[in-house]
């Protein structure tokens, strides 16, 4: 079964914004799938429909073989939304936000207490439980609003730019964390603007552009039609190599320089060459993300 499947779903906004213009999307229960877009491309009007807070104006769009529209309440009961905008009381105690979410379930208090503490470990905002929520950075607050959208234990979790002000150590324990949950079943769709996150996490993506989509592909086939990627490289000593002919090079400083090696160039090769004129090389690394580079000229096409 698909836990999201989208037939032709158009959106105009009151002021004549298209905002879609015809989506077809399906998305397999289980997948970990990732909405890619500029701002404004159409991504949250997309969550929105699916969660009930934006009305569609054509198409049909169903969570679970649900309609959102015919059993919307029902299909939202299995859902778990991490909207972009903070939007919990920033008044109330960290741990009541997430008990008080489960009383709106039906979800038994002793219960909700159990699992709130199971989600804020999990979180690692345990020790945040008894503070009003706008006491905690940034990060936390996007952290209490995953714990509070999972605290119904939903099939489907869906994240608008979960990572949005995060800090990178943070941001790869959320990316583990979100892991372990897909493997344990629940499907996961999210946005991001960090397409190294896409990299690490997702299965598939859907590219979207002025509100139609571009392309759906699994990640790894996305990655097959980039056809050069950028290394930085560090040498003891870059004059070792200027005469070396090597094509796409652009040299930083004295220790490093930058070179595009295009699909079927070898990086081997390239090393060989140079330890054979006698430079020592002490890191190479791909400049940059991979992705970020396909995403690009995708959307610039
Ligand atoms: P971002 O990455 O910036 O969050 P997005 O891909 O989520 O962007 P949407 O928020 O879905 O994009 O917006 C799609 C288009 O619809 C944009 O042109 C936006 O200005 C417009 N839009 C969104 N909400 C409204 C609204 N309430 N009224 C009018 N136009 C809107």
């Amino acid at each position: 079964m698909n836990a999201i499947s989208i037939t032709n779903l158009k959106k105009v906004y009151a002021d004549g914004t298209e905002a879609l213009k015809g989506i077809n999307l399906d998305v397999d229960a289980g997948d970990f799938f990732a909405l890619l877009g500029a701002n404004g491309a159409g991504k949250t009007t997309i969550i929105g429909i699916l969660t009930g807070l934006v009305i569609k104006t054509e198409g049909q769009a169903q969570i679970l073989g649900l309609d959102v529209d015919k059993n919307g309440p029902v299909a939202r009961r299995l859902i778990g939304v991490v909207p972009q905008e903070f939007n919990f009381n920033m008044f109330e105690r960290v741990e009541d936000i997430v008990i008080n979410q489960a009383g709106y379930f039906g979800i038994e208090r002793k219960v909700a207490i159990k699992e709130c503490e199971r989600l804020l470990k999990k979180l690692e905002i345990w020790n945040k439980r008894d503070v009003p929520s706008r006491s905690l950075s940034g990060g936390m607050k996007r952290r209490l609003m995953i714990a509070r959208a999972l605290v119904n234990r939903p099939k489907l979790l869906i994240l608008d730019e979960p990572t949005a002000g995060v800090d990178v150590e943070l941001r790869h324990g959320m990316w583990e964390f979100l892991k372990e949950l897909n493997r344990e079943g629940t499907t996961i769709l999210l946005t991001t603007h960090y397409l190294e996150e896409v990299e690490q996490m997702c299965r598939r993506a859907a590219i979207i552009k002025n509100g139609e989509i571009i392309k759906n592909d699994t990640v790894r086939s996305l990655l097959k039609l980039i056809d050069e990627e950028t290394y930085i490289v560090q040498v003891d000593d870059v004059k070792k190599i200027k005469d070396l002919n090597i094509a796409h090079l652009k040299i930083v400083d004295d220790h490093t320089f930058e070179v595009e090696l295009k699909k079927g160039d070898k990086l081997n090769d390239l090393i060989l060459k140079m330890s054979q004129a006698g430079a020592a090389v002490t890191d190479i690394r791909p400049k940059g993300n991979r992705l970020e580079k396909l995403f690009l000229k995708i959307l610039q096409q």
